[in-house]
């Protein structure tokens, strides 16, 4: 992210937009990866993700269009579900955000082959979960196995996402090792690391203890020294330490409206939906955002600035749509529990 990029989501912010947009374009998965939050039983709005209608075919690209030109967004994130299960609308719909300057990220499990051609698309991301080593990878997240990811990014340019669960944590030497497997990949350019995120009270082993967690952000903190393709900044490794305290002091929560596969539902209060700990968060996108509303500017935290401008937002929004000079943008206000679009 820039300085162009943050002036334009300020912008967005000011007249009550959401600058990201995060879409479960399904709600199909072939995996069922341990501790998946999408399928949670109460995802969203109560309900697990299996149970939320979803569109398909140019019903799905002519949704995702019209959410886009409604919603404006800069960013878009396309997750599941798994999004290479609609591929084919996929191959249809990218080239159309892109080319309308919106950055794209489809976040996958690479259980099947990504196109050759989503990788001419400048402003788009593939971004391939992989938690774990081999080992470990293959037992939670079969049939997208480390052979088939490998057979199915060949040739492509990725981006990596491991989420780190209290096993790796536990294990010295793990994360390390992970880390400079991916690093030598040549279509890996750049590599995420989150932290598992638990829902309020949930007791699993992916759930990492506090000490588990200095453990793991010491020596995240020591490895971005020596493999370049992790890119942590030492107050995004302190957001990981001190997570925002609540949705309400959650930058990333604010900026991202997350909508289901029904194209209408809200995902609350971010995109884990359900209750998700916020006291445990560890989502890197949270921690990047986090960290940026830890700059100062004149004396004053961004996260000061940025607040203050989502009330403006806030109230913009609500003048819009009580007086309809638009087809109400932006329905889940910062704050507000609306469980549904109104269009
Ligand atoms: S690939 Fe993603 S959506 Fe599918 S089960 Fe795993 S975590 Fe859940
Ligand atoms: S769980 Fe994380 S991303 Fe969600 S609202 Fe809390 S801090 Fe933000």
């Amino acid at each position: 992210m820039n300085e162009t990029h943050v002036l334009k989501a300020w912008g967005l912010i000011l007249r009550g937009y959401q600058p990201v947009l995060s879409v479960e374009i399904t709600n199909r998965c072939p995996l069922s990866c341990p501790g998946c939050y999408a399928y949670q039983p109460n995802h969203v709005g109560g309900t697990a993700l299996e149970r939320i209608a979803e569109y398909t075919g140019q019903d799905l690209v002519a949704g995702i269009l019209g959410l886009v030109a409604r919603r404006r967004p800069l960013l878009v994130f396309l997750v599941g579900g798994e999004p290479l299960v609609r591929y084919r609308e996929l191959s249809i719909l990218l080239p159309q955000l892109c080319s309308k300057g919106v950055y794209v990220e489809v976040v996958t499990s690479a259980v099947r082959a990504i196109p050759v051609e989503w990788c001419q698309l400048q402003k788009l991301k593939i971004v391939v979960s992989i938690d774990g080593l081999q080992p470990e990878h293959d037992v939670r997240r079969k049939p997208a196995t480390y052979e088939r990811i490998l057979a199915n990014i060949e040739g492509r340019r990725i981006v990596v996402h491991c989420t780190v669960t209290g096993q790796m944590a536990r294990r010295p030497g793990y994360v390390e090792e992970f880390i400079d497997f991916w690093s030598r990949r040549p279509e890996v350019y750049s590599i995420r690391m989150s932290l598992f995120t638990p829902q309020v009270g949930e007791v699993r082993e992916e759930v990492l203890s506090p000490e588990d967690r200095r453990r793991v952000v010491g020596e995240l903190d020591r490895l971005r020294e020596n493999y370049d393709k992790i890119r942590l900044t030492t107050k995004m490794l302190d957001a990981y330490l001190k997570p925002p305290a609540s949705p309400d002091h959650c930058i990333f929560s604010k900026v991202t409206g997350c909508v289901s596969s029904d194209l209408k539902s809200i995902v609350l209060p971010c995109q884990f939906g359900g209750t998700p700990d916020c006291s445990q968060c560890g989502c890197v996108a949270t921690m990047g955002l986090d960290a940026l509303g830890r700059v100062t500017l004149a004396r004053l935290r961004l996260a000061s600035i940025f607040a203050a401008s989502f009330r403006i937002g806030s109230l913009v929004s609500r003048v819009r749509q009580a007086l309809s000079w638009t087809s109400s943008p932006l329905e889940t206000l910062p704050g507000d529990s609306v469980p549904t679009e109104s269009d």
